[in-house]
């Protein structure tokens, strides 16, 4: 009989009298004394009640599971774990023959906020949710792990995958990673995040893998609700605004193009228009874009210092949408200085630039955001159309950079064409500017505009 698999209840055998003090066949005794009250066993997830289980064994199968334990113990392979932080058991016995589970390392699950830990006994609530915990969570973190496993398998960028079997309980205790694979050279692995890890534990797995050289990635089986916890916000917070979440559709779109693809939920800063009450101007103004779309892994910026999978950087898209917001303030307002001094700091340099150039430089961004909210970013035109034509009027040094900085990033439309715009487009691709040479463009104006949308 295997007591680290299953434990069928023994036929107690005839006991003859013994000579010695020690009767294998005795049952065994519990102590309450520094006991974890709930171990999970490993083999088959089973959550067990100590005070009820060990006086099942005899004493003989007691102390032949004491040394298994340890010995697995010594191959990292604990057969027994807290079921409340997952972190590994052993039996210890009291003179007297009291017997109980103990920490392996009484700190660790102190620093995991154990309940079990000394000196604390767990509300009769907490006891019942552990138990319960068990095998709903193992069922949606093993499937989890599967999901994840099966979209690293569909791209050959990744290594094979290696799937850990042993299973989290109820405060995510934790030994190994869930999965883990290599990108490129580089180390990642995925946590499989099913309910809440405390922040504690996230610092430390963070801190390690940091130091490992590791890439860690938290990937959730659900969005979460309209509540965040405070796990789902930190690891959100934490990766630039990214939370990964995969599920049966994401794993087999992954498999279907051969690539790995991950729900991505993000919050990117962005700007949106919006009328000003006294002057009837349109101005921008700061905006959390929401999107919840499947992302390839290989386009997402990995940092192992800064343990990040990102799609953007969020102080530069914050930047980028302030930029946006002064050059509306100065088109329309006329307020040129914030704008300079925040051209000067992009591209540090002390270099004066005249209020011709900032106007121009206002006016084409003006112009781009017209056609992205079909609207007349910073002016009182009536519609897209205007500021895109006060560009070609008054500011030819940048016309060019306008129409193609339009096609580039998909705002040259039909609708943006229509009328004098799309004539004068053609105009401007072949190099033409009002009957003459389209005027050389100017090179800051490029160079902050791929600054600002590249
Ligand atoms: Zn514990």
């Amino acid at each position: 009989m295997n007591l680290l698999s299953e434990h069928n209840s023994p036929e107690k055998s005839s006991v003859l009298p013994r000579m010695s003090g020690f009767d294998p066949t005795a049952h065994v005794l519990v102590t309450k004394q520094n006991a974890v009250a709930l171990v999970t066993r490993v083999a088959d997830h089973k959550t067990l009640d100590v005070a009820a289980w060990l006086p099942t064994l005899t004493m003989g199968e007691l102390h032949a599971l004491r040394p298994a334990i340890r010995q697995a113990g010594v191959r990292r392979e604990h057969p027994f774990v807290c079921a409340a932080c997952g972190e590994p058991v052993i039996l210890k016995a009291l003179a007297g023959h009291g017997h109980y589970f103990s920490h392996v390392e009484k700190h660790v699950a102190e620093l995991a906020g154990c309940p079990f830990r000394e000196g604390r006994s767990p509300s009769l609530e907490e006891l019942d949710r552990m138990r319960y915990h068990g095998q709903r969570e193992g069922e949606r973190h093993r499937r989890t792990k599967e999901l994840i496993a099966r979209t690293l398998r569909a791209d050959d960028r990744f290594a094979e995958p290696l799937v850990e079997s042993t299973w989290r309980s109820y405060l995510e205790g934790w030994r190994r990673p869930d999965v883990r694979s290599e990108w490129a050279g580089l180390p990642v692995v995925f946590e499989a995040q099913v309910s809440n890890t405390y922040p504690q534990v996230v610092a430390e797995r963070t801190a390690f893998y940091q130091q490992e050289q590791m890439l860690l990635v938290w990937i959730f089986d659900r969005m979460p609700g309209k509540a965040w916890r405070t796990m789902h916000a930190d690891t959100f917070c934490a990766n630039q605004q990214h939370l990964f979440v995969v599920d049966e559709e994401s794993a087999a779109e992954s498999e279907r193009r051969g690539t790995a693809l991950l729900w991505t939920y993000t919050l990117c800063p962005s700007v949106r228009p919006e009328r000003c009450e006294s002057t009837g101007r349109i101005l921008l103004a700061p905006f959390q874009e929401e999107r919840f779309e499947l992302v390839a892994f290989h386009d997402l910026s990995l940092d192992v210092g800064r343990q990040t999978a990102c799609l953007f950087e969020l102080s530069r898209e914050e930047h980028r949408s302030r930029h946006k917001i002064l050059c509306a303030i100065a088109q329309a307002e006329c307020q040129l200085d914030p704008v300079r001094r925040d051209i000067q700091d992009i591209l540090k340099t002390d270099h004066p630039i005249s209020n011709e150039r900032l106007s121009a430089w206002a006016a084409l961004v003006c112009a781009i955001e017209s056609a992205r909210f079909a609207c007349a970013v910073g002016t009182a035109h009536a519609n897209a159309a205007g500021p895109l034509n006060l560009v070609y009027d008054h500011y030819p040094t940048v016309v060019g950079l306008l129409v193609y900085g339009l096609q580039r990033l998909g705002l040259d439309t039909e609708s943006i064409r229509r009328k004098a715009w799309g004539e004068r487009t053609r105009e401007i691709l072949h190099g033409r500017y009002r009957g003459a040479e389209l005027p050389s463009q100017h090179a800051g104006s490029e160079r902050m505009l791929s600054w600002l949308y590249d």
